[in-house]
Formats: C-alpha cells, structure tokens, sequence
C-alpha cells in the first residue's frame, strides 16, 4: 500500500514553480502576482488567505491581500475586482468563499477575468473544462489529478466513482477524470445525497473520490481490494482530551480502508497541501500564457 504523500509532492511543485518564478524573473525582471481579496473576518478564511499569501512569498511571487470590511456592497467588490484585472502585476484574482450575505456568489466569481480566475469557478473556465479544452481548472481537482501523475496510478480505462457533486470538487473532478487525458481516461460514476445504497457503487470503484463533508463516511466494507482512494474530506472531530478539543479528518475511515487498497491519501497531509499548490500552478499558468503571447 502506499500513502500519497500530498505534502511532499506539494513540495516538490513549489520548488519547480520557485526555479521558474527565478529564472523569469532573471530575465525579464517580472514576476507572477496574485491578489486574494478578503471580506468579512471570518477565522477560517483569514487563516487560508494567510497561507496563501506566505506561499506565494515563499516562492517568490508577488502577493496583495486586500482585507475588506463585511459592510463591503457587491459594487465596491466589483469595482476591486476591476482593478486588478486590469492591473498589469497581477495574473491571479481569488475571491475567499464563502461570501458574507448580501454578496452574490456567482455574479462575484463572473465579474473576475477568466483569464485571471486562479480558481477555475468562472463560468467561462467551467465550459472550457467541460470541452477538454486547456484552461485554469479548480484547485482541488487539479491536485488530485496531480497526484494521480506523479504517483503514475493506472487511470485510463478504469472506474473512478466520485461521492459528492460540488462546483468545487466533485463535478470537476468527475470531468478531468473522463477526458481523454494521462491520469484521466476513465469510466466515471458521481453517486450524492439521494442516491441510496452508496456502497454498492463505491465497492465497484477502482479509484474512489471522497468528496463529501462527513467524517468517516467511507468505511472498509464499502471499498474494492486494491483501490486506490483519494480522501478530499476536511472534518473536525471533537476529540475532549486533545489540547485543541479536536482532530481534523477525512471523509474515510483511514486504518480499515488503507488495510484493503493500493493507494490512499491521509487528512492531513493528502489533498490539502495539494491544493494550495495548484493555486500558486494556475497563478503560473495565467503569467506563462502572458509571457509566451
Ligand atoms: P459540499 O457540501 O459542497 O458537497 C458535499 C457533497 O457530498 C454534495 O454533493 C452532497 O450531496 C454529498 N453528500 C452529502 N452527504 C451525502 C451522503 N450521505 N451520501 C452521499 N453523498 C452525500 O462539500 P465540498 O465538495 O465543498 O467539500 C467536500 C469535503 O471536502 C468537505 O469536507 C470539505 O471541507 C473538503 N474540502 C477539502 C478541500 C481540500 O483542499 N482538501 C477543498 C475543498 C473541500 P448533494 O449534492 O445531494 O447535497
């Protein structure tokens, strides 16, 4: 059986984006730049546009972290939003999800330029990942779809199910794995909360995505010998004796799972690390789509 180490692989990405960012920077003088644009002072959030704004640092792109107050209206995020796609620095724009009431999602996520959506929501990035076209796609997704290449895990041909049908995870998950693609090729089931007898689907999946919300949803008998299963779960379990009051877990249950399969992601240390790495990636891809146009 072996773990796929998100950590480490995060790790190695990071690297190979900080040798890029400094041999462009050499000769160009210019760096990749990303704003993250903050409302509200939700405690989850401030923490994520932190660590996004030091990993950027750290590899030696070009941060700005706008932190607004939750009385923001939608106009005066728009006209935000406005200025950093025409700001020549900046290549990446996210928007930290969730918004406070009163901010409109979807109108928020459209009015970023698709071609500095690092997060890959755009309705514009969702169409062109639909069609198997080249585009800025989801961070999650992309770093399983990382992980799945770097490990060299057998995909074309095989069954992946997908439990869990979210904008962020689950359908753009369910679409890179069906493209006719390395890592990818696959026969793809998305099963979610009405479809009842989830493990007869599971049980037949030769790699399984967990993408659910639940703490140990996905247990040993509801995975197939050999499997090989991504855990994209992000749960806090109160644990009374633990410093903390809790433990963060996935959305599988580890020790009875990783005793069956071939494969398995840990929480943490699986797909998180990944995804923060593929935001600094698609914030490289948009500045590298600039520098070769
Ligand atoms: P959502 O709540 O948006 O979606 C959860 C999905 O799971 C829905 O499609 C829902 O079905 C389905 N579901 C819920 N209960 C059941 C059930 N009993 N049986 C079958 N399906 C069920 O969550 P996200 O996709 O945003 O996130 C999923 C998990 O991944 C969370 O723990 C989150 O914290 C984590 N996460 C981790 C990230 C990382 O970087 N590691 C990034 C993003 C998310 P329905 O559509 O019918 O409601």
């Amino acid at each position: 059986m072996t773990v796929l180490d998100g950590k480490e692989t995060a790790k190695q990405i990071r690297k190979e984006l900080a040798e890029k960012i400094s041999a462009e920077k050499q000769r160009s003088g210019r760096v990749p730049g990303l704003a993250v644009i903050l409302v509200g002072s939700d405690a989850a959030s401030e923490i994520y546009v932190n660590s996004k704004a030091k990993a950027c640092f750290e590899i030696g792109m070009k941060s700005v972290i706008e932190k607004k107050d939750v009385s923001l209206s939608q106009s005066e995020l728009f006209a935000l939003i406005e200025k950093y796609n025409h700001d020549e620095t900046i290549h990446g724009i996210l928007v930290q999800l969730p918004l406070p009431k009163g901010l409109n999602e979807q109108d928020v996520i459209s009015a970023i330029s698709p071609d500095k959506d690092v997060d890959g929501f755009h309705p514009v990035n969702t169409g062109k990942l639909v069609n198997g076209e080249d585009t800025l796609v989801p961070c999650t997704p992309a770093g399983i779809h990382e992980l799945l290449l770097r490990y060299k895990i057998p995909t074309s041909g095989k069954h992946a199910v997908v439990v869990g049908r979210s904008n962020i995870v689950g359908k753009p998950i369910a679409n890179i794995l069906m493209q006719k693609k390395d890592g990818a090729n696959c026969a793809v089931t998305v099963v979610h909360s009405a479809v009842k007898n989830i493990g007869d689907y599971t049980r037949n999946a030769d790699i399984l995505i967990a993408a659910i919300g639940k703490a140990d949803f996905i247990t040993g008998d509801m995975v197939k010998d050999g499997a090989c299963v991504i855990d994209v779960g992000i749960n806090r379990v109160e644990v009374a004796w633990l410093p903390k009051g809790y433990k963060v877990t996935g959305d599988v249950k580890y020790d009875e799972v990783s005793a069956k399969v071939s494969y398995i992601t840990p929480v943490p240390g699986g797909v998180g690390p990944m995804t923060i790495a593929m935001l600094l990636s698609n914030t490289w891809k948009a500045f590298s789509k600039e520098i070769v146009s």
